[in-house]
């Protein structure tokens, strides 16, 4: 595609229209804007204009679900505007600690065991004395080794040993220096540097927690599968007094609860219209569109390097927005297009600098001084801004939109609306199943709410409709025809779209047509004995079409088999489990080479998304099949073993979602930096031609791509740095638009601060992605032991750096990292990193590329699930129950919760559940009456029966992808399906628990600093 637009120089010359429709208000100074964010410090707006007595405290807090949101914590009247240095608002410590008060502890026992147990507090408990280091720091203390024979490696049972152990925090102990897996984007050969020989030894770490062994009690600390619970805390370990107590480590519904403390707290203070000014007024972008791994960056390379700390963003540029939050201003410059810096071709926004009187600026990315363009003029106030900065989004708001001109346009031509094809694979399995039939029924309703532009009364989006076994079948459903007609093409290995006129059709004229077509594929193929598919051949078609008809647009393929007809992309069956654990296990992984590299590379290139439903009985090589629809921004939905009853709703309830999203089309993303660092490696659903260009046949609001830095100079600590993402794509009704989203950062020559402003949710979600493209390339021990490695260096790095002298028995975590030995913990355990042959290799393929386009909350979901207790719920209360930690100790015999991750929802109930609950819930006298394959509660007239579904269904709609709900015992086999959710515990397939990780990485630590 023409990138020609996206860099040339819009021609200076119209007159700017008028811009309706923007408030104007008070707000911060445009220099030096500060991020505030979540996790972390939360940090207000740095100068306030002199003369505004008004001072908007907020912080970012999670509700119980997670959604992140911008709070207003109070509005106060400020004398005087404080230094820059001191944000407003600013507890002495993290909102995390010092917010604490309101909410208790999960259990009030905390003091007291604590001190029982020499353990150091956590959390809402403060340590005897105030940390005294810059950086708030609550030591997680270990006991002494001698008190602790689980922390000193014992001489019967020796600890494995990390060989990276004992090298001294300045030396380089591993290759990756500030990221985990170095190397250039996996397409490249051998782009994955092979770990030093220092790293090549044997690890028992964390692949075998059973071998794990830290000496003593704690080794054995997990009760045996099944039926071991319920637990009793003694059961854990040894003697009461020498074991850790679970609720003194990190804990990640802890400080759930705290952030939703502080929401109920602020609450009374906030009014709605100063909370939705307060969010219209940030120059800085909405963290629901980027967040980063931390907000401070170190000013140089060598500071990076040493911290270990990966420095990337995650953005999520079509993130939805509450409908309280203001969708994006639309910034039109009429032929003009937008201002962009002549050198870098930054587009115009708040960072520039108005110089001369207004007549020229210079640009904060590369320091070029432009000149202003005439029609762009505008003179300075006092203080040195545009006197208009309140009238133009581009000007004073983080995120906004240009309306593109026709230089951003393929051929100088206006995009063509986009358009949606249904290929519905008609073979056999798909026949009997009815699943044919239910995709028919539903289109017919689901065709009315294809997404439309705000204020148009119907949507612009064309759609046509093929269906396919070994042939495929296209279908004319013009509006002038009484019937639709076929048409047949058997030439697989040649295709093309044997019709245009009325393949691609409005759907609002042609309605009469499409039902008719709609009632009649079930019944045409209802007698079919084809099994066999084709698939490359099916998605060829659908670039054909999009090519014939210059748009673009997305292809909802429904498919049930591994292509096995004699077809370009034929595939045969390659799953191997005895390559698990093996060098060669990565294969398991790898896409076939070939046809579909070629299709991605054609499918970018027309702006076609491919969307694939799957519906497997057996293996389909999901790597291969999935190969497509995860370079060009598409989903992949898996259903195995389909069945009406059990997935219907399921499957429904995906495409609804999937068909209405929200959505933009053939899109060109370029993430321009500040001097002195820039983007370097990039994850996600996206197509690399270049290294700068990330090109995405669509991207939707659920998509995310995560973007590396690094330095190539020294970074400023007064003027920060600056980071403008920039995307072109066409709307769903042919526009073609420019959305640009701006942050900030600060930068310091300080280490703690780097520590103190880290976020980690972005962590983690940018270790699981650079780990899930790693494995490509190496054995997945080589991957594990990089984790690990480079878990306790950043935390030894922030141990010397950093915190306070305290004795080496201590663990100490960055306050803002608190949590993250437990998401690595679990990431580590996750299908695609364990290696067990119990594991479907489809599914752990299908795991690793769907985590690869997540965004911050669904990594961060995926990897601790919420585990909310429903049996003492109080049905008049609207807000949802406190989740508890993702351990087997949090279950009780008599309990019921429900667990989800995003992709997974359980409900779980307990042996000894109360009748009253089993009748309020099921209509049933007891759990033996409960029947297996339970998908869905019955509708009951009573306040339980209500209150629970409506929890479901409230967890269902704000998820990105549908959850079927299974329905397990206590004790029953399908329990196990439910147990590898646990994350706290030690894994089913292997992995270590969350305790015996910390205790692990806490050795690590030690060895690094001796
Ligand atoms: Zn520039």
């Amino acid at each position: 595609m023409s990138q020609q637009g996206y860099v040339a120089a819009p021609p200076y010359s119209q007159a700017q229209p008028g811009m309706g429709g923007y408030q104007g208000g008070f707000g911060p100074g445009p220099s030096q804007p500060l991020y505030g964010h979540y996790g972390g410090p939360p940090q207000a707006f740095s100068t306030p204009p002199t003369g505004k007595k008004l001072v908007l405290l907020y912080l970012g807090c999670f509700y119980s679900d997670m959604l992140l949101s911008f709070h207003l914590i109070g509005s106060v009247l400020y004398p005087a505007p404080p230094a820059v240095s001191a944000p407003y608002g600013q507890p002495p410590q993290s909102a995390y600690s010092s917010m604490a008060s309101p909410v208790p502890p999960p259990t009030q026992q905390l003091t007291n065991q604590m001190s029982a147990m020499n353990l150091g507090s956590y959390g809402p408990m403060q340590s005897a004395a105030p940390p005294t280091s810059p950086v708030a720091q609550q030591p997680f203390q270990t006991p002494p080794p001698p008190a602790m024979g689980q922390m000193a490696p014992g001489p019967q049972s020796p600890p494995p040993t990390m060989p990276m152990g004992g090298q001294s925090m300045a030396g380089p102990p591993m290759a990756g220096m500030g990221r985990p897996f170095p190397g250039p984007p996996p397409t490249g050969p051998g782009g994955f540097q092979q770990p030093g020989p220092g790293l090549a030894g044997p690890s028992g770490f964390p692949q075998q927690a059973g071998n794990c062994q830290f000496g003593g009690p704690m080794a054995g600390l997990q009760p045996g599968m099944p039926g071991a619970f319920p637990t009793a805390p003694g059961a854990l370990a040894g003697p009461p007094q020498k074991k850790l107590d679970p609720d003194s480590i990190p804990s990640i519904v802890s400080r759930r609860l705290i952030l939703l403390g502080v929401h109920t707290f602020t609450y009374q203070h906030t009014t709605l219209v100063i909370l939705h000014f307060l969010i219209l007024i940030s120059s800085n972008a909405s963290p629901r569109f980027i967040r980063c791994t931390t907000y401070s960056l170190p000013c140089t390379a060598d500071l990076a390097k040493q911290c270990q700390v990966p420095l990337a963003s995650i953005i999520k540029p079509f993130a939805s927005l509450p409908k309280n939050e203001t969708p994006l201003y639309v910034v039109k410059h009429g032929e003009t297009g937008p201002v962009r810096c002549n050198r870098c071709k930054a587009y115009m926004c708040p960072y520039m600098q108005f110089i001369d009187g207004g007549r020229r600026y210079q640009c904060s990315f590369c320091n070029c001084v432009n000149e202003v363009p005439v029609f762009y003029f505008q003179h300075l106030d006092h203080m040195g801004r545009r006197v208009d900065f309140y009238e133009r989004p581009e000007l004073s708001l983080g995120s906004y939109e240009f309306e593109a001109t026709m230089d951003y346009c393929k051929n100088n031509k206006p995009p063509n609306p986009p358009a949606y094809i249904f290929m519905i694979d008609v073979s056999y399995t798909n026949i009997k199943s009815g699943l044919v039939k239910l995709i028919c029924d539903e289109l017919k309703s689901l065709l009315e709410k294809l997404p439309r532009e705000e204020g148009m009364e119907s949507s612009a989006i064309k759609v046509g409709f093929v269906t396919y076994n070994k042939i495929l079948h296209f279908y004319n459903v013009k509006s002038a025809l009484a019937q639709p007609q076929m048409m047949v093409v058997s030439d697989t290995a040649d295709m093309f779209v044997p019709l245009l006129d009325g393949f691609l059709v409005n759907y609002q004229d042609s309605r009469a047509v499409i039902y008719n077509l709609l009632d009649q594929i079930p019944d045409m193929f209802a007698d079919t004995n084809e099994s066999e598919t084709v698939f490359a051949p099916v998605i060829q078609a659908g670039v054909e079409a999009f090519k014939e008809a210059e748009c673009s647009g997305k292809l909802f393929i429904f498919h049930s088999s591994m292509p096995t007809a004699e077809a370009p992309g034929k595939l045969k069956n390659r799953d191997d489990k005895k390559l698990v654990n093996t060098d060669k296990e990565k294969m398991l992984f790898q896409p076939q080479k070939g046809v579909y590299e070629q299709l991605s590379k054609e499918c970018v290139a027309q702006g076609c998304c491919v969307d694939l439903f799957l519906f497997p009985s057996q293996y389909v090589d999901l790597a291969t099949m999935a190969d497509v629809p995860s370079h060009t921004g598409g989903s992949v939905y898996k259903y195995s073993n389909f069945q009406m009853e059990t997935d219907g709703e399921h499957f429904l309830r995906d495409l609804r979602k999937d068909v209405q999203k929200s959505i933009g089309f053939d899109a060109v993303m370029r993430v321009r930096t500040s001097t002195g660092f820039r983007a370097t490696d990039f994850f996600g659903g996206i197509y690399m031609n270049n290294t700068t260009d990330i090109e995405m046949a669509a991207v939707d609001c659920d998509k995310a791509v995560t973007v590396e830095f690094k330095h190539d100079d020294t970074l400023s600590e007064e003027t920060g740095a600056f980071m403008q993402c920039a995307l072109l794509y066409t709307t769903i009704s042919g526009q073609r638009r420019l959305r640009i989203h701006n942050v900030s950062l600060n930068c310091s020559s300080q280490l703690s601060e780097l520590y103190k402003s880290c976020e980690t949710d972005s962590l983690i979600n940018f270790f699981a992605k650079s780990a899930y493209r790693a494995i490509l390339n190496q054995p997945l021990k080589n991957v594990r032991e990089i984790l690990v490695n480079q878990t306790a260096h950043m935390l030894a790095c922030y141990r010397k750096n950093c915190a306070s002298p305290s004795a080496a028995s201590q663990l100490i975590l960055p306050d803002a990292m608190k949590v993250f030995p437990v998401y690595m913990n679990s990431l580590m355990k996750t299908a695609p990193l364990v290696g067990s042959t119990e594991l479907s290799t489809d599914d752990r393929a299908h795991q690793r590329l769907s985590v690869m386009a997540m965004g911050v909350e669904d990594t961060q979901l995926l990897l601790y699930p919420r585990l909310i207790p429903l049996h003492n719920i109080d049905v008049s209360s609207e807000a949802l129950p406190a989740p508890v930690r993702c351990s087997e100790e949090r279950l009780s015999e008599s309990g019921v919760f429900l667990l989800e991750n995003g992709h997974s929802m359980f409900l779980w109930l307990g042996q000894a559940t109360s009748p009253d609950l089993i009748q309020g819930i099921f209509n049933l006298p007891s759990l033996a009456h409960l029947q297996a394959n339970m998908c869905a509660l019955p509708e009951l007239d009573n306040p339980l029966s209500s209150k629970v579904r409506a929890i479901i269904s409230g967890v269902l709609e704000k998820r990105p992808s549908s959850m079927k709900l299974q329905i397990v015992r206590q004790r029953d086999k399908p329990e196990m399906l439910f147990r590898q959710f646990l994350v706290e515990d030690k894994g089913l397939h292997g992995g270590a628990s969350y305790m015996d990780f910390l205790c692990y990485v806490h050795r690590e630590i030690r060895q690094l600093l001796t």
